[in-house]
């Protein structure tokens, strides 16, 4: 009897000291996600010094840092990154396998987020668009759920997809960057049949114009880029109508053979008008006032697009985050004082990182190079007539996935496992493949290895193809300048997360993250119930 009261004793206390409040008034007021679309790790240590005290350094030093977070899965792609940070699964489980892909019911390919059952709003065309291939649950849907859908999403990208994704299927809004002679945010009729009055007051501002009249100039003297290579070489693509890839550009001259309004996409003004918008989005719908926890997806795509043109060394790419950390800074300073510094909750990531140049790379002799598609494909072809005497048994091939034909496989007596075996056998033997594995593998087997691993995350047993093929570290298919990303090597998944304000600890981790475990970290921190498809973990140490 005695022991069962001394134990009673500590049990009342410990309680005590452990209690936790669960109550709703402790959520942060507002969640700001932020994706920085193709941001490598690296760039927030390789800029380091040329950053000012505000923006990346202050989440970087007053947050919480994960200097070891990687994708766990290929392909590496926008539309899948956003989608995976979002439902805090891969695309095993959410379905969204890439940014396009075959659609082997279908028999064509198809787009993530096109639906042609909605309509554009804001423009003309554009806005056919929806969340339909997402099939799991977002944090953002969770935190709808669980407040009776009394907070807000909103959400917004110069990409559709990445605003698209990142709202999930219950947002009030998710808005897109339209280019070419339009120069408007749009949506689709799926979140609303007219865009509210500050959307439209936001489009005829003449915000667009206003950037489409700027010169890109660097930001300091580009003297002091001494992180980047020079300003002119081979491995960039100058914009059209010019000679060089080099500072200045001036956008009012390009715009014309550039695609009007696209050309801000290319430039580091495509993330200070989303910033821009952003700004309008938290006055107008007055996010993080009241006492339901509103959310604000953001994601700069220009880091991407400016990648894909000038490459991860390029001065374009440390002019752009330098100019990105100073939008950062001021946006910070703004959440500061319309919700004020103790109201929110804030993570910083990116949907994917980037190779760098392999045209780059062979100059520095680092093993690389590029894939010539028609003679790859000419090789399994000859696989298929060598061992099967057919040269019809792929019904496609891409994003390095072969889908077979199986009608074509059934008349010939044969059998998909079989005829997929022995073309990961051969295609093996092609210069710059480095591993092939079957959707049978991948169905039975448990791969350990990281790279393989990642397959097996990215591998959707009703999406997906017969046999996955993975090119050697740095070989690409893409054109000789420029930056790309896709694969499953750590200079495309290695990218960072922070998060920062109400709840997060002070701190640092160098252990292995997987990009998962942000949705089930945040569903944590938000009292809310775990995206349904989670195969993420909370980060413990990121937590107070
Ligand atoms: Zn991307
Ligand atoms: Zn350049
Ligand atoms: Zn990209």
């Amino acid at each position: 009897m005695r022991k069962y009261i001394f134990f009673s004793i500590i049990l009342v206390f410990t309680t005590a000291i452990n209690a936790q409040n669960y109550s709703n008034e402790q959520r942060p007021k507002l969640v700001v996600g932020i994706i920085v679309d193709q941001m490598r790790y690296d760039y927030l240590i390789r800029f380091y010094d040329k950053y000012g005290e505000g923006g990346f350094k202050r989440l970087m030093n007053e947050g919480f840092n994960c200097e070891n977070a990687h994708f766990n899965y290929i392909p590496t792609y926008t539309a899948v990154g956003h989608a995976s940070i979002y439902t805090g699964t891969t695309p095993s489980s959410h379905g969204i396998i890439d940014n396009n892909w075959y659609d082997k019911f279908l028999k064509k390919s198809v787009y993530c987020v096109d639906d042609a059952s909605y309509k554009t709003v804001g423009a003309e065309e554009g806005g056919e668009k929806s969340p339909h291939r997402l099939l799991t649950t977002t944090i953002t849907d969770e935190l709808q759920l669980a407040q009776n859908f009394q907070g807000k999403t909103i959400s917004v990208s110069i990409k559709d997809r990445s605003a698209i994704l990142s709202a999930g299927h219950t947002a009030n809004g998710a808005y897109w960057f339209q280019g070419a002679s339009v120069g408007k945010f749009i949506t689709s009729t799926y979140y609303m049949e007219e865009l509210p009055k500050w959307v439209k007051k936001f489009n005829e501002s003449g915000r667009a114009k206003k950037y489409l009249k700027k010169k890109w100039k660097t930001f300091y003297d580009i003297d002091t880029y001494t992180e980047s290579i020079d300003d002119d070489n081979s491995f960039e693509k100058p914009f059209k109508g010019e000679e060089t890839p080099t500072f200045p550009y001036d956008l009012s001259k390009l715009a014309e053979d550039n695609g009007n309004y696209d050309i801000i996409k290319a430039t580091p003004f495509g993330n200070s008008i989303v910033m821009d918008f952003a700004k309008a989005a938290i006055d107008a719908e007055e996010l993080g006032k009241d006492k339901y926890t509103d959310f604000l997806a953001i994601s700069f795509s220009s880091t991407d697009y400016i990648g894909h043109q000038f490459g991860v060394d390029s001065k374009e790419v440390e002019d752009t985050y330098i100019r990105l950390d100073k939008d950062l800074e001021v946006f910070l300073n703004y959440l500061d004082e319309k919700v004020g510094v103790n109201n929110y909750t804030l993570f910083l990531t990116s949907d994917h990182a980037a190779v760098q140049v392999p045209a780059y790379l062979l100059s520095k002799k680092i093993p690389s190079g590029y894939i010539d598609n028609n003679d790859f494909k000419g090789f399994i072809i000859d696989i298929t007539k060598k061992h099967f005497n057919s040269d019809a048994l792929i019904e496609s091939y891409s994003n390095s996935q072969l889908f077979l034909d199986k009608a074509k496989i059934r008349e010939l007596n044969l059998e998909t496992h079989k005829v997929a075996r022995v073309l990961a056998d051969e295609i093996i033997n092609y210069k710059s493949v480095w591993k092939t594995v079957t959707a049978e593998a991948l169905q039975n087997d448990n791969f350990k290895d990281d790279v393989l691993n990642n397959l097996q995350n990215g591998y959707n047993q009703r999406l997906s193809g017969d046999v996955f093929i993975i090119h050697n570290p740095g070989v690409i298919s893409y054109h000789k300048t420029g930056s790309t990303h896709g694969s499953g090597f750590n200079y495309d998944t290695h990218i960072p997360i922070i998060f920062y304000g109400k709840g997060i600890k002070k701190g640092i981790s160098k252990t292995y993250i997987p990009i998962t475990d942000i949705a089930p970290t945040l569903a944590n921190l938000l009292y809310v119930a775990f995206p349904n498809g989670n195969s993420g973990k909370i980060i413990e140490k990121a937590l107070k």
